[in-house]
C-alpha cells in the first residue's frame, strides 16, 4: 500500500485556506510582536481537512517501526484539550487501542481520565502545534509517573524554535515553521514592513 505524506507546502496551503494560518501584524499578551499567527482549531472544524491532517500525521508515525510494531497496543496522548481532535484522528487512522488527554488543573498537568499506574500502553504524544515544548515536556513527565514509555511524538506544526526531540524521542511534524518574534516595537519595524505592512494590529492569545 502506498502511503503518501503531504508536503510542507500542501499542509500550509490547507492551514491558510481554512484560516488557521494568517499573516499580518499580531501582538501577544507578553508584548511580543509577530507577522504570523496560527489558530489551529480552524483547520479542524472541517471534517475533510481535519481528516487529511490527522491521517498525514498518522502516516509519519506509522513509518516508525518502533510504533508500527506495537500497534494496536498504543496510547495516543494529547497534552491539552487543543490537541484532542488530532489525537482522535490519529488514533482512528492507527487503530490504536487507547486515547488520553491531559489538561492543567491547579497548576499541574493531569489526565482527565484519572488513570492508574500501569494502565497506560506505550505512548505516542500528538498535538496540533508545538510552540515552546513546555506542555509536551510536562506530558512526558506525567506519562513516566504512570509507568509508561513514550515511543513517539508528533505535531502538525512545529516552530523551529521549539525542541526537535524530547528524552531522546524525535518530534515528527508535517510543517517546520520558521518563526519570527520581536520583543520590542523598535525591532518590530521589520515585521510591519514585511507581510504585516498595512495590516491592522491584532492582539491575540497563544
Ligand atoms: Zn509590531
Amino acid at each position: 500500500m502506498v502511503q503518501l505524506v503531504p508536503s510542507q507546502d500542501q499542509v500550509m496551503d490547507i492551514l491558510t485556506r481554512t484560516g488557521a494560518f494568517r499573516q499580518g501584524h499580531f501582538v501577544y499578551p507578553n508584548g511580543q510582536h509577530t507577522p504570523h499567527y496560527f489558530q489551529m482549531p480552524l483547520a479542524f472544524r472541517y471534517y475533510d481537512t481535519a481528516k487529511v491532517l490527522a491521517v498525514a500525521l498518522s502516516r509519519l508515525m506509522r513509518k516508525d517501526s518502533d510504533i508500527a510494531s506495537r500497534l494496536p497496543k498504543v496510547a495516543i496522548i494529547s497534552p491539552s484539550p487543543g490537541g484532542i481532535p488530532v489525537a482522535f484522528g490519529v488514533r482512528e487512522a492507527l487503530t490504536a487501542e487507547q486515547i488520553y488527554w491531559a489538561e492543567r488543573e491547579e497548576g499541574k498537568r493531569m489526565f482527565r481520565q484519572y488513570v492508574n499506574q500501569g494502565e497506560v500502553n506505550p505512548c505516542v504524544i500528538v498535538d496540533d502545534i508545538l510552540r515552546s515544548g513546555n506542555a509536551l515536556r510536562e506530558t512526558v513527565a506525567l506519562v513516566s509517573e504512570l509507568g509508561a514509555n513514550v515511543i513517539g511524538c508528533g505535531t502538525i506544526v512545529r516552530f523551529t524554535s521549539a525542541p526537535s526531540e524530547i528524552d531522546g524521542v524525535e518530534i515528527k511534524s508535517l510543517v517546520n515553521f520558521e518563526t519570527k518574534f520581536y520583543d520590542t516595537e523598535e525591532e518590530c519595524r521589520e515585521c510591519s514592513e514585511g507581510e504585516g505592512k498595512d495590516a491592522p494590529t491584532e492582539h491575540v492569545r497563544f
